[in-house]
């Protein structure tokens, strides 16, 4: 997945030309700027790529899921739906605008469990999150349904899965709303850097406006914009956007050379019967970004994971253990630790995460392990890693 790898003279002829003259500012310095106006260029790049209208570059993926729920509407008390299983920022993001996350059990696709998310649903409930983890996705025309049924927003985040593609249609530009993280792990890489994509031209103007303080960005006085409402500075510096614009060029060759390290590890891994590959959805084509597969039992997962460190097969991780993924390991969340004062309403909302249990999700994530594809490595490092794999997963199930 990381963007980060691969980068080099296109990046820097990108990122020459912001500091050429010097405008590291998106907006406004006109006479300045040379022309140069690399985040409008990303966004119409990322509009190409993504086969969508409208793009609204921001600071973050988390900046993203915000601005996302922001422009449709959400906030204070509302209740979102989300995975158990997914990055800390899905729920940073919600929170941040006074909403209610809901965390609901993910299925074999390691998204959201259409059953889990119908099931969640109240009069309160606004929109539903599906986070396209670990470069696949969820059953989205289970969730789309579900969401038609109830005019329940859908809201994407695709951080992880930047190229997947279902039914045709890039991941991301699926739901009303779709959110991309260009962070330095990420499959193109700004540094940092977010972006919020639609079809909706209501929503895209109200991410134009609620990601810069609310300005409206007519003319170009940036001293006489009105603000139609209130905002916030969820901007991308030019400096960022020139990155991204050299990475996004390179998207077609970072896929396939992910796409070719992916299928030697899975060939190899599907020799062993033990081993099962997390479930893709009809139409579905992963961004091959992680290859995601489950062994028989939490004991043997366990065993692996450890036998892979020790074995120097790096990237692969079991995120029933670890802190990053899931919510097993997230008591900040759970006891609501929080600098400021949180308000009743999603005090009261968050409560049951102290007795619910997530049996489903436990299911899956304690026998999932998941490695992360690297662009760096050669053809006979990936053939003697997934040779090594094999060694090492077959010595401990055949045990
Ligand atoms: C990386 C990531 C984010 C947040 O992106 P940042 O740019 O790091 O803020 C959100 N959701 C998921 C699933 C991610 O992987």
């Amino acid at each position: 997945m990381p963007g980060f790898e691969l980068f080099g003279e296109l990046e820097r002829k990108e990122v020459n030309d912001v500091l050429d003259n010097g405008v590291l500012m998106r907006y406004g310095f006109d006479g300045m700027r040379k022309g140069h106006w690399k985040s409008r260029e990303l966004e119409i790049a990322l509009e190409q790529s993504f086969n969508t209208k409208h793009v609204q570059l921001v600071s973050s993926g988390t900046a993203a899921v915000s601005v996302a729920l922001a422009s449709a509407g959400v906030g204070a008390g509302d209740e979102v739906i989300m995975p158990a299983f997914t990055f800390v920022a899905s729920f940073e993001a919600i929170m941040m605008l006074g909403a209610i996350p809901v965390l609901v059990d993910i299925d074999d696709t390691l998204a959201l469990d259409p059953k889990a998310v119908e099931a969640a649903i109240t009069t309160k409930t606004k929109a539903v999150m599906v986070v396209q983890m670990c470069g696949s996705m969820g059953d989205m025309n289970a969730l789309q349904a579900i969401c038609d049924t109830h005019d329940l927003l859908l809201v994407e985040d695709a951080c992880q899965a930047i190229g997947g593609v279902y039914k045709g249609k890039p991941l991301g530009s699926i739901g009303d709303l779709g959110c991309f993280s260009f962070d330095f792990v990420k499959t193109i890489t700004c540094g940092e850097g977010g972006a919020v994509i639609t079809n909706n031209k209501e929503y895209y103007t109200n991410a134009d406006h609620y990601s810069d303080h609310g300005h409206d960005h007519v003319g170009h006085d940036r001293g006489a914009e009105r603000h139609p409402f209130l905002g916030y500075n969820f901007r991308i510096s030019e400096l960022h956007a020139a990155v991204g614009l050299a990475q996004v060029k390179r998207l077609p060759e970072f896929l396939t050379i992910q796409k070719k390290n992916y299928t030697i590890l899975r060939d190899a891994l599907s020799q062993i019967p033990e081993v099962v590959f997390r479930t893709v959805p009809e139409g579905g084509e992963e961004s091959c970004a992680f290859l995601n597969f489950f062994l028989p039992d939490i004991d043997t997962t366990r065993k692996v994971s450890e036998a892979f460190k020790q074995n120097a097969i790096d990237a692969c991780f079991h995120y029933y253990d670890n802190h990053w993924h899931y919510i097993r390991k997230w008591d900040h969340l759970t006891n609501l630790k929080s600098l400021f004062p949180i308000s009743q309403e999603v005090k009261k909302g968050l409560s049951y995460l102290k007795t619910k249990a997530f049996t489903q999700s436990d299911y899956y994530i304690a026998r999932n392990i998941s490695c992360l594809i690297k662009l760096s490595w050669t053809e006979e490092e990936v053939r003697s890693r997934a040779a090594k794999m094999v060694e090492v997963i077959e010595s401990i199930v055949l045990k």
